[in-house]
């Protein structure tokens, strides 16, 4: 495991240097950034104006680099056998415990694929019979993927699972006390009937995800297109046309053109970011052939509350995104807040002069951010956690203050453990010879075997370019002429309070929540064999170990495509790659992810036909 762990991290290095070093030819990675024109000139094949060139060698990459893509989003977790020793004696009459699953998207599904359904009962609850591959929602706002090909369905997915049900249906209350939930099916037969039914659990995995927020900001409700159901993406899609096509009636004066033809995104995240780009393709690739005379008005604006647009991602990719923006023409307003999407006009004000202006508007995109399904913050109450966005868990996924309750994905978040909370028991149990010091080496082992019940420990040292945890010692402790020194525990504090700095909370995204199901199905896919022989780290404030080793995210870098076939990414160490290159790197890595066979397919497919005929912009 470890050598192809190894052997996929080099050629993924390999992979970002490849990337990189075709950035410096590609022109733009090197500053010189043409504006975007209805059909570009270069080198390459052209078919039906459309440069087909970049195409075909992204999907030779795309076959050629499905290894290292594939290790760069799914190879996080550890390999799960299908069987265990249980299995063997596990009758047909055996009793087993139910795990109910809430959800259907990226956790729950990780979870599913890789939990082994032979000693459980399994029941998922979802409003959704499918999953929906979410990185690329935007591309169905344009049509540039169909939605079809991005949803799988769910009985077809666990189709070869054994001892698994599926209820299409909103969990609308859980207990967490009497270990049930109630459920309301989505379809019902009867107004008055609603139909709801509990279900009893010995084990709940919470995996509902969040929903948009609004910040109760007035009008968002009523005026704005949210983007993230595969509907709200459908609906933009149609919403655009139908801007377009009024703008297009013979009664329509300029100025009415000019506010048909207004396109606002408000959030300058990577998903309003990639909504842009794939708006501004749609104009200047397809609908000026069909709309030539409306081009003049049409406006595209990114609206961020922050400095910057991408600010989570690496500088250098907020500076090229806002580079590549304004020479698209596509306008980014920083520093401003939205306070009201009125009827005819969005309401903004500057932060830095107060200045408040109305701007008329065709089509507004709402995506600022999440928060908080009812379902979860019901939950939150009951059990003590108000005021939170999400559920605090534990490092090992569960929610703190009920019992066999897991939560992950989007509506939940780890609270780590801070080491200086621990420190006196850490000191307790280093200090083997109870002389209330420590020598280096007693420092030093205990460290070892509780490093990763605190992932901060191990995030400083990389950070800081420490190579083992002695290094946490100042200077002048460790290393006083060589001699054996002693630590005594204000000396030991001192030398731990810089890692809590580095506890941060983990992103709301795919990778996480993935990684997180796939983490959890692990551990109860060992639960028999880690009862035995815990794998966790030595407890502090017990006897023993921890049965499992907590969870840990692997950050494998993430993307964001910019429209005009180019894209710019953070990988691991460091790199950042950007440009065309960059956005063939894209499409190899989301054509691997895709859940299954047929969608895979059928995206490469959508993409070859948009590439050939350009996107379909029928009203449907
Ligand atoms: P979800 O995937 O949202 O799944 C929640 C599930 O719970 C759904 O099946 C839902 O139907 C179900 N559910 C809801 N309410 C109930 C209920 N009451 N009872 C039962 N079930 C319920 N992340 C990346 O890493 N990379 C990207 O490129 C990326 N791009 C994105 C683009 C867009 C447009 C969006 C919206 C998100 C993107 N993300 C990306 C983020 C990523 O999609 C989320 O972080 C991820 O979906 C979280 O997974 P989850 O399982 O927690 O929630
Ligand atoms: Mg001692």
């Amino acid at each position: 495991m470890l050598s192809t762990l190894s052997a996929s991290a080099s050629r993924l290095r390999r992979l970002s240097i490849l990337s990189i070093s075709t950035k410096l030819k590609d022109g733009f990675g090197s500053g010189i950034v043409k504006q975007r024109k209805p059909v570009e000139n270069g080198h390459g094949f052209f078919f039906n104006d459309r440069h087909f060139f970049p195409f075909l060698v992204s999907i030779t990459a795309a076959s050629g680099l499905f290894g290292g893509a594939l290790f760069v989003f799914t190879d996080a977790g550890k390999e799960v056998p299908l069987t265990t020793t249980t299995e063997a004696n596990a009758g047909p009459d055996d009793k087993k415990e139910k795990i109910l699953v809430l959800g259907t998207g990226w956790a729950a599904m990780s979870f599913l694929k890789t939990l082994d359904t032979n000693h459980y009962d399994v029941i998922v609850v979802s409003p959704r019979n499918f999953f929906v591959f979410t990185p690329l929602l935007p591309s169905v706002t344009v049509g540039t993927v169909e939605a079809r090909s991005i949803t799988e369905s769910i009985r077809k997915i666990m189709r070869k699972k054994k001892n698994l049900e599926f209820c299409l249906s909103n969990c609308v209350h859980i207990d967490p006390f009497n270990h049930k939930v109630l459920c309301r099916p989505l379809v019902n037969f009867s107004e008055v009937e609603k139909g709801d039914f509990e279900l009893e659990y010995d084990y709940l995995v919470v995996a509902v995800g969040a929903q948009s927020n609004t910040f109760n900001t007035p009008g968002v409700e009523k005026y704005c297109h949210f983007l993230k159901e595969i509907e709200d993406a459908e609906k933009i899609r149609e919403s655009i046309v139908d801007c377009f096509e009024l703008a297009a009636l013979p009664s329509k004066s300029k100025a009415d053109k000019s506010k048909l033809l207004h396109f606002v995104i408000v959030g300058g995240g990577p998903t309003g970011v990639e909504f842009a780009a794939e708006m501004h393709d749609l104009v200047y690739e397809d609908l000026h052939k069909l709309y030539p005379d409306l081009m003049e008005y049409v406006k595209i604006s990114v609206i961020q509350s922050g400095d910057h647009i991408l600010n989570t991602f690496d500088e250098r990719i907020s500076q090229f995104a806002e580079l590549k923006f304004q020479r698209d023409g596509i306008e980014v307003k920083t520093g401003s807040r939205v306070l009201e999407i009125k009827d005819n006009a969005i309401v903004t004000k500057d932060k830095a002069t107060g200045q408040i202006t109305e701007v008329p508007y065709g089509m507004v995109v709402w995506s600022t951010g999440i928060g908080t399904r009812p379902l979860v913050s019901d939950l939150m109450k009951k059990i003590g956690q108000t005021d939170r966005r999400a559920l605090a868990t534990d490092e090992w996924l569960r929610v703190k203050g009920c019992e066999n309750v897991y939560a992950l994905g989007d509506c939940a978040t780890i609270e780590q453990r801070k080491l200086l909370e621990d420190v006196s028991y850490i000191f307790a149990l280093a200090d083997a010879d109870n002389s209330g010091t420590l020598s280096v080496k007693e420092f030093k082992d205990t460290f070892e075997s509780i490093r990763n019940r605190y992932p901060q420990i191990d995030l400083y040292l990389k950070r800081q370019h420490m190579q083992d945890v002695a290094s946490l010692l100042d200077d002048s402790i460790s290393q006083k002429g060589g001699r054996p020194v002693l630590l005594d525990i204000e000396k030991f504090k001192s030398a731990l309070s810089k890692v809590d700095a580095q506890m941060k909370t983990l992103p709301a995204t795919a990778q996480v929540a993935a990684q997180q199901g796939e983490y959890l199905a692990w551990c109860f896919n060992h639960k028999t064999e880690c009862k035995s022989h815990p794998e966790g780290p030595l407890r502090v404030r017990g006897e023993g170990r921890h049965q499992f080793p907590p969870f840990v995210y692997k950050h494998f870098g993430q993307f964001a495509p910019l429209g005009g076939e180019r894209a710019a990414a953070e990988l691991p160490g460091d790199w950042v790659s950007m440009g065309r290159s960059t956005q063939w790197l894209w499409y190899s890595v989301y054509a691997s992810k895709q859940v299954s066979w047929r969608t895979r397919a059928l995206v490469v497919f959508d993409w070859t036909k948009r590439f050939l005929f350009g996107r379909d912009t029928s009203r449907m």
